[in-house]
């Protein structure tokens, strides 16, 4: 069982919020907000109520040395101007300096500098984890996008804390999540795209049993159409996993899953250039780099049909043009069809798709994961969820 922060009383008390602000930044400015934006519900809940906020997050690959490229302070700006409240940045996650910031009745709302600033964050060093807990009377972890990594401020600290719980959004991440693996509306259609087929496996894997309909587009079909003996030109394709896409197959049929792949599609050349819709078969020397319009036509057909639809991987190399149709079109008719379907997106590319199309607003549940997403919907136990739970 685990505590929602709903559930315990933070009166008075400093709040530890572990929060996942990995966030991509262009010169210094947030270029993607949206896991900044989904966890101000929690801080301010605990703004509400308690004494203290200290907040820590990890940003980038810093490799354990601290590295000014990938310091907080773009993170403090923004906070800031969106909580509306002074938030100080700590000069470093742990030490004296840290302990009297920690103490500051001056400072409600304290940002620790990037966690992997220390090695011991990755490798889960309790003396670490423990520093970090001294700053603290109760420990909240929003961090889904972290919650499958064994870390220090993940896993490791929470150990040290009698009362621990989830943030609002690790909570809806949860709700969401479970839903789609125990509870999916039917029919439950799920789209899959992105590059590589071998990190889609275990997922495929483990939705099939629950699955109606299963849409694949992205680099991704490429393996599964040359499985079929599909001409795909230079498209991308995992010679090695073609056994495992027959294989993968073959388990839809039994499984009574609706299995559709790209019937055309939109290709470039060796240089992504000069693009040209193709009928299934694909010359050689061309690249398929998009659904086309007859499969976008079939695939919002299957939406059209559908209570719940999740969607992961962009079905086409959205991020350049025209390759972004088919993932557009796709997040449009999502959008258009918001009164009928939960739509639940995952990952940071389609996350970026979806919001590209301008239809963001119109989807269900926009998760902030990528690997725990993926390692979720896998059936797999994630480290920092674990940890939260009352006996651990
Ligand atoms: P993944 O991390 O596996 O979800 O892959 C996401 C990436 O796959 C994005 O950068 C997409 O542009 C890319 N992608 C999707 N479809 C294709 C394609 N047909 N050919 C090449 N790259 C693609």
């Amino acid at each position: 069982m685990i505590c929602g922060i709903d559930q315990i009383d933070t009166s008075a008390k400093t709040v530890f919020l572990r929060v996942d602000f990995n966030v991509p930044l262009a010169d210094s400015k947030i270029t993607e907000p949206h896991r900044i934006e989904s966890t101000l519900p929690t801080i301010r809940l605990i703004l509400e109520k308690s004494k203290k906020v200290i907040i820590a997050s990890h940003l980038g690959r810093p490799s354990g040395r601290k590295d000014p490229r990938f310091s907080l302070a773009p993170i403090r700006a923004y906070l800031e101007q969106r909580l509306g409240e002074t938030v100080v940045l700590a000069p470093d996650s742990i030490g004296s300096e840290v302990e009297k910031l920690a103490r500051d009745p001056n400072s409600r709302v304290v940002l620790l500098e990037n966690l992997r600033f220390h090695a011991e964050e990755e490798n889960n060093d309790p003396l670490f984890s423990r520093a970090l807990a001294s700053l603290a009377d109760i420990y909240v972890n929003d961090a889904f996008g972290a919650a499958h990594r064994a870390h220090a401020s993940t896993a490791g600290m929470a150990a040290f804390f009698e009362v621990k719980a989830a943030g609002l959004l690790l909570q809806r991440e949860l709700d969401y999540l479970s839903r789609v693996l125990i509870t999916p509306e039917k029919p439950f259609t799920a789209i899959l795209g992105g590059a590589k087929v071998s990190d889609k496996i275990g997922v495929i894997k483990n939705l099939l049993p629950k699955l109606d309909v299963l849409l694949i587009g992205g680099g991704m079909a490429y393996t599964f159409l040359k499985a079929n003996g599909v001409d795909i030109g230079r498209s991308l394709v995992e010679q090695d996993k073609i056994p495992v896409a027959k294989e993968l197959m073959a388990n839809a049929n039994t499984n009574g899953v609706k299995m559709l792949l790209p019937t055309d599609h939109m290709t470039g050349d060796e240089h992504k250039k000069n693009p040209s819709r193709s009928d299934v078969n694909i010359a050689e020397g061309r690249m398929g780099l998009d659904i086309g319009p007859q499969t976008i036509r079939q695939f919002i057909e299957e939406i059209g049909r559908s209570r719940m639809v999740l969607w992961n991987g962009p079905v086409g190399l959205f991020e350049v043009k025209p390759f972004d149709q088919g993932s557009k079109a796709l997040a449009q008719s999502l959008a258009d069809r918001r009164s009928d379907i939960v739509s639940i997106i995952a990952g940071g590319d389609t996350v970026a798709a979806v919001t590209a199309a301008g239809v963001a607003d119109h989807i269900t549940h926009l998760s902030t994961g990528g690997g725990a997403t993926l390692e979720f919907l896998e059936g797999r136990e994630l480290p920092g969820i674990k940890a939260l739970e009352k006996s651990a």
